[in-house]
């Protein structure tokens, strides 16, 4: 399966922005955008392009690219289901793409970063409604109940990233974790106003329009 291989902390760095990909290291003083805020590369001291137009455009949709862990064409397969779909065009992509599988695993605590999500997908760790479901991509819905296997319960690095879920924002509004038993359960789906990073979802309405 195709996925990212460039150092993570270079993606937010040519953003401008925190992405949020290393988990609990995003929330302390060795994220490197704390420490080096400018674009990786020999030169990108110097100084930070001006983006103007299409350039604006094409940022923003590589932003959510990187925040989601999506590769160019899946995002673009995404794109062309959200126009389909009835509603606003934009909306309709970001809440696809928080309805994934491997994000509702890291929003709710059980890997601290969507990478480790989609490893604990992929290796077979999670069960939605009791079945084992190992497609990062796919999409949950309201009513939904996230477990993980009997032996991935007792897996340490799954118990510290559940204890430390507050510290990296808490569980969103539409799910519910019961900590003790390690039970996800999807109240309702995913609003625009729950998800908080800063996104204009326009302007990749717009970039795919032309
Ligand atoms: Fe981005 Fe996290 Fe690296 Fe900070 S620590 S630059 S937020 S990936």
């Amino acid at each position: 399966m195709a996925r990212y291989r460039e150092a993570k902390c270079r993606l937010c760095r040519r953003e401008g922005m925190k992405l949020f990909l290393k988990g609990d290291r995003c929330f302390r003083d060795s994220c490197s955008i704390e420490k080096r805020n400018w674009p990786p590369g020999q030169h990108g001291r110097d100084h930070r392009p001006k983006t103007v137009g299409y350039g604006i455009q094409l940022r923003e949709k590589q932003k959510v690219k990187r925040i989601y862990r999506v590769l160019e064409n899946q995002f673009a397969n995404y794109f062309a289901k959200a126009d389909r779909k009835k509603g606003i065009t934009g909306e309709n992509l970001l809440l696809t793409l928080e309805r994934r599988l491997d994000n509702v695993v890291c929003r709710l605590g059980f890997a601290p970063s969507r990478d480790q999500a989609r490893q604990l997908v992929t290796h077979g760790h999670v069960l939605v409604n009791g079945r084992k479901v190992d497609i990062p991509s796919a999409q949950i819905n309201a009513g939904d109940v996230i477990t993980l296997r009997e032996r991935t319960r007792k897996n340490q690095q799954v118990l510290d990233s559940v204890a430390t879920v507050g510290g990296r924002g808490g569980i969103p509004a539409w799910l519910e974790l019961d900590a003790d038993n390690l039970k996800g359960t999807v109240l309702a789906l995913p609003k625009r106003e729950d998800i908080q990073m800063p996104i204009d979802e326009q302007l990749i309405v717009e970039l795919y329009s032309k």
